[in-house]
Order: C-alpha cells, then structure tokens, then sequence
C-alpha cells in the first residue's frame, strides 16, 4: 500500500474539510494502493488566503535567501529517491529505474531555477536626457495556480513549482489524482527544507472543480497548465475571461524524419528510447516516424527488431523494460485508436494490442500503411505505438510534419548541414532535435507552438512566464 496523499493547505498537510476521499489504484495489478483527499471549495479559499498572506514574505527575503531554502528542498528530494520512486511505480506503473531518474531530474530542475532566480536582473534603457532614468523591474506576477499530470507526476510538478518560487511567487498546485502520493513526498521536501509556511500547497479533487474556483479566484494571478489540448483550451478560455496570465504545455504528435544520408544506428537508439518510455506516454515522444524511401524498409527493420525485445512487465520488477500505462482510460484508448488504424489501411507489423488480461499494458506496436485520414495519423496516442511511412523528398516530409495543427517536439537524422540547417527553419514546432535527444533539460526551453499551447516550461523564458515587467523612467533633475 502507498501512503494516503493528503491536501497540504496553509504549511499543515490534513485531509479535505468534509473528509471526502477517493481510490488509487496500480495500473500494474489493477489493485486498490490507497487514497488520495478531494478537495472542496472552502479548501481552496484557505490555500489562496494562506498563499496572499505568505507572498509579501516570500517576495521580501530576496533571490538568495529563496535559492538557499530551494537548494534544501533539491537535497532532500535527491536523498529520497529511491523511497520516492517505489511509491511513483506503484501508482504510475513506469520501471523504478525510470521513477527514480525523473525524480533525481527534477532535482537537478529546482537547482537550476533555484540559481537562474538570482539573475532576475530586469533593465536599465538609456534615456533621450541626461536627467531620466528607465529602467524596467521584474516583479513576481503574485499567486499562481499550477496544474500537473499523472505522466511525469514529479518532473511535471518540480517545473512548475520550481519556476513559480524562483521567480518569488507562491504557488498552489493541483497534484495528478492518478499518481497522488509520490507528488506529496515531493512537495513533502519543501515544507521539510523551510520554505515558509502558504508559499506551496498542494490538492487533489475534481480537476474542473478546482480549475473553475482557482481561475476565476481575484488572487490568483497566473495558470500553468500541464496535460490535453482539448483541457488547455478550456481553460485557457477561463483564463482569458478573468485576464489571467497562461502557460499552456499540451499535447504533441512529434515527426521523426529519418533521411538516407542518416546514421541508421543513432536514429534507431535515440528514437526507440525516446518512443518507449513511461510506455509512451510522453508529450514530446516520437509518433510519425518519416523515412526516406531508400532506407525505408532497413530501418522499420531494424526498429521492429529492437521494439519486439523490449520486456514489457510490472515496473516494480528491475527486469522489465516498459511498465504498464498509467490507468484504464489510455488502454480504452489504444484500442481505439488501433481498431480504427486498422479500419484506414493500417498494418500492425508489431504488436498492436494489450499484454495480457490484467493491468494496464499495451505491447510496443510499429504500425505502417496508415491512410492521412485514420484517427491515430491525427490524434495524439499517448502509448507505445509508432507509426512509419516512407517520403520520397524533404519537401514531402516537411509537408506531412507540418500538416497537424500540433507543434510541440520534432526529431531529425541527417548527416548534411544543409538539410539540417533547412529542417531548423522549415518545420514548425516548439522544439527540434537533430541527430540526437536533447530536450526537456532544466535550462532549456521547453514548450509549443500552435495547438501545443505556449509559453515554457523550461530555461529562462520558463522564469519569465512568472514575472511582470514594470516600467519606470525618473526624472532626476
Ligand atoms: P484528460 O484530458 O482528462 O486529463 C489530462 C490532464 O488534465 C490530467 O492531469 C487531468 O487531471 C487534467 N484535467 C482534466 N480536466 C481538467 C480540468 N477541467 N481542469 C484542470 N485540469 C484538468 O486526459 P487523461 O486521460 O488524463 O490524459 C489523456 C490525454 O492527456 C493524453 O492523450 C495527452 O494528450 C494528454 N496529456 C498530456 C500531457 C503532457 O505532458 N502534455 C500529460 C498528461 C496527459
């Protein structure tokens, strides 16, 4: 059994004022692990009051004092790891070697954005006259309301909050149901490390419940939001109704477009891992894999031969490779988008449906043949489901790259500057990596274009998304 996640509101972890609770269950053996606390209103009216008294505090003792508690808080979450990660299998189902290596990333985020706060340097404009002064501050924007997944339920977490306390704000975050009790260890370390009591809290409930009362709330000033487009649009409507400040992470359909001049062994490593794990349920993932004609069918190949020995099992056992999906809604949803591949000219060259009768797991699928028009060519899977078919020149893989209204990750192989430097420009997406993974580190941006939403996650401009920009010129003489 998991540990039953709590609501922490106010620096006290407690359940929700009319006790209401619900289940959590492992999608490994479908069994119930524990409970996590539903959050009703009056809960949430108590955490944004907590957090108004706690910023003028947070804001006040300044970039270093805040990196100082941060660090604190990355140590320990650094030194409970391993304790964490159990926890994180059992409710998420990823291999406990993958828990942890989120968990010891999301570490390395609040550092980053721990050191990264102190270098809010704002500017100073060189005026018309002698005697002006300009110069633009940087401000917290005030108390933020933080939405995270279930499918990095640290990583996703540690962004927001990381980001949000860096740039002096407080934050209330509203924790994935489905994976609750390894994000409350993790927000157990701030409160652990000293950071004051109303600057973090955390609650779980009924996602609309509390994105309706928390967006339209006067003292929430600014909305992270982590998950669908389908929910990013909603709520990002909310938001601009109440003139509130947006990060929208949503969803993704990556192209990887492997050339024939492309190291067929470097693309196979990079985009079989970058496919496969957390069992695909990854935003940035690589869906449609586009490959040139002449090596088409050596590399789906040798994709398949990789795919077909990945070890699918309970993510709690160091053997297996690939965990089940997190809960029965993305199974329903596999098959469904399979049986409708199936319907548009699909070929399941591997795999192509669940691992046996009890768990959530779906088999590594390599899917060809796809017509432009079956469902999985256009939405989001979400799963371990890679979808190949040939081009013939770039003009015709950039087209089908850009085709969706996504635009959140793309991968390219090439061994030519000149298609590299022409893919850089030519395809549109948040971001592009070339010939290698080199995405989602804390001091890069991390983020989308187009239906993916906007705004970062990641870097500098991630930092900035928590801050306002004041503009003030004096007259000195
Ligand atoms: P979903 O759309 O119901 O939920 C996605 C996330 O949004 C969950 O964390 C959920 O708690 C939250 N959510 C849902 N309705 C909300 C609301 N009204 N207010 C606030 N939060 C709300 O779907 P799901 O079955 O949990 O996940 C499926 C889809 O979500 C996937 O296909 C994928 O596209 C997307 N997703 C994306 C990411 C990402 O990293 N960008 C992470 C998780 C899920």
């Amino acid at each position: 059994m998991n540990p039953d996640a709590q609501l922490f509101v106010a620096g006290r972890w407690r359940p929700a004022e009319d006790g209401a609770t619900a289940p959590v269950y492992n999608p490994a053996t479908e069994e119930e692990i524990g409970r996590h606390a539903v959050a009703s209103v009056g809960d949430l009216d108590e955490a944004v009051e907590a957090a108004a008294r706690a910023f003028p505090g947070w804001r006040a003792i300044g970039p270093l004092e805040r990196s100082r508690l941060m660090r604190r808080a990355a140590g320990l979450v650094r030194d409970r790891a391993a304790a964490i990660a159990s926890i994180m299998t059992a409710e998420q189902g990823k291999p406990v070697a993958e828990a942890e290596r989120e968990i010891r990333n999301s570490a390395d985020i609040i550092e980053w954005f721990a050191e990264e706060g102190r270098r809010a340097y704002g500017r100073v404009i060189p005026s018309r006259s002698p005697d002006v002064m300009q110069t633009v501050l940087e401000e917290p924007i005030g108390i933020v309301a933080g939405f995270s997944p279930w499918n990095f339920p640290i990583a996703q977490a540690a962004r927001k909050i990381a980001a949000a306390l860096a740039a002096g704000c407080p934050i209330i975050l509203k924790g994935p149901e489905d994976t609750p009790a390894c994000c409350a260890a993790f927000v157990a370390a701030f409160a652990e490390a000293g950071i004051p009591e109303g600057v973090v809290s955390l609650f779980f409930g009924d996602p609309a419940t509390i994105s309706d009362h928390l967006i339209a709330h006067p003292g929430v000033r600014k909305i992270s939001f982590t998950g669908s487009t389908t929910v990013g649009k909603l709520l990002a409507a909310k938001a601009g109704a109440h003139m509130k400040r947006c990060t929208m992470e949503l969803g993704g359909h990556a192209p990887a477009i492997v050339c024939d001049d492309a190291d067929l062994d470097v693309a196979l490593k990079t985009l079989a891992m970058a496919k496969f794990r957390n069992a695909g349920q990854v935003c940035i993932a690589p869906t449609r894999f586009l490959v040139q004609h002449r090596v088409y069918d050596a590399f789906l190949d040798m994709f398949i031969g990789t795919a077909k020995d990945i070890r699918v099992g309970n993510g709690a056992d160091p053997a297996s490779a690939m965990g089940p999906l997190a809960h029965g809604r993305r199974l329903e949803a596999m098959e469904s988008l399979l049986a409708d591949g199936l319907k548009h000219g699909g070929v399941a060259e591997l795999g192509g449906q669940r691992v046996g009768n009890k768990g959530h797991f779906f088999a590594p699928t390599v899917v060809t043949g796809l017509a432009r028009d079956a469902r999985l060519m256009n939405e989001e899977p979400f799963g371990p489901v890679a979808l190949f078919a040939p081009f013939n020149d770039l003009e015709e893989a950039i087209a089908e790259a850009n085709r969706l209204p996504y635009g959140l990750a793309a991968y390219a192989f090439t061994r030519s500057a000149a298609v590299a430097h022409k893919l850089s420009s030519a395809i549109e997406t948040g971001m592009l990596s070339i010939n290698h993974h080199g995405m989602s580190l804390p001091e890069v941006p991390h983020g989308g274009i187009k239906d993916s939403g906007y705004g970062s996650e990641g870097g500098l401009e991630a930092l900035k998304g928590y801050m306002t920009f004041k503009f003030v010129t004096h007259a000195v003489g």
